[in-house]
């Protein structure tokens, strides 16, 4: 199930027409499409890995935020795994598309050991579009998370906690996001999409996301009690 149809995402996407032909040059035509849809982690990221050095990428992704077919939902296309496609799903949904263009930009030769070097040093992808603003580039969180994403990083919304703030995952999620799980809830986001969008896929974000949301109602009977 996506939340987006496919008129909706046509007419959200910022992106030029594909030439026609684009598909002739992906470097994964004739190759056996095992990793593209494998559960493995390590095949996933192999396909990943093969996406990224893709001259087409860029109008990959966009066709497959435009259309439903089976591989945007279940395989890796775009540089992306359907649980990375589910969160950039949701990000749509609150208004924030990103400039894929820009996105290949900051995985090119020239920028990725910034970005690699941001990854590391930085808690937040927000601090990560803080830093690469001051050096030049105009560019917003979720086209920073899609080149996190594609240069095989988590890419998660979830900010990487302060040194020496030992709060569980769950404690973060209730304490800091319980506001966005809530508004995505209440937009016909499913629990598992939430998850993901956080950066929490997985049966153990879907809980979580569950406990966040049974907490927000218990508050709201005590609240009109
Ligand atoms: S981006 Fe990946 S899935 Fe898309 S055409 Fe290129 S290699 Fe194939």
């Amino acid at each position: 199930m996506t939340i987006l149809n496919a008129d909706t995402r046509r007419s959200r996407s910022n992106a030029a027409p594909a030439s026609p032909d684009w598909k002739t040059r992906s470097v994964c035509r004739g190759k056996l499409a095992d990793d593209f849809y494998s559960t493995i982690k390590s095949h996933k990221e192999r396909a990943r890995a093969l996406c990224v050095g893709c001259p087409v990428i860029v109008e990959c992704l966009n066709n497959q935020r435009q259309s439903d077919d089976a591989i945007y939902r279940w395989g890796v296309g775009g540089g992306l795994d359907p649980e990375q496609r589910r969160a950039l799903e949701l990000e749509e949904l609150l208004g924030n598309v990103p400039n894929l263009a820009m996105a290949r930009v900051l995985v090119s030769p020239r920028w990725l050991w910034r970005l690699r070097q941001l990854k590391a040093g930085c808690r937040s992808l927000e601090g990560i579009a803080a830093v690469l603003t001051q050096d030049g580039l105009l560019v917003d969180v979720v086209t920073v998370r899609v080149a996190v994403w594609w240069s095989g990083g988590e890419g998660s919304r979830m900010a990487r906690l302060a040194p020496g703030d030992k709060r569980t995952w769950r404690a973060q999620l209730r304490d800091d996001y319980a506001d966005v799980v809530v508004a995505l809830h209440d937009l016909g986001a499913r629990r598992a999409d939430i998850a993901a969008y956080l950066g929490i896929p997985g049966t153990n974000g879907a809980k979580g996301v569950a406990d966040v949301l049974k907490a927000a109602a218990a508050r709201g009977l005590e609240l009109a009690a």
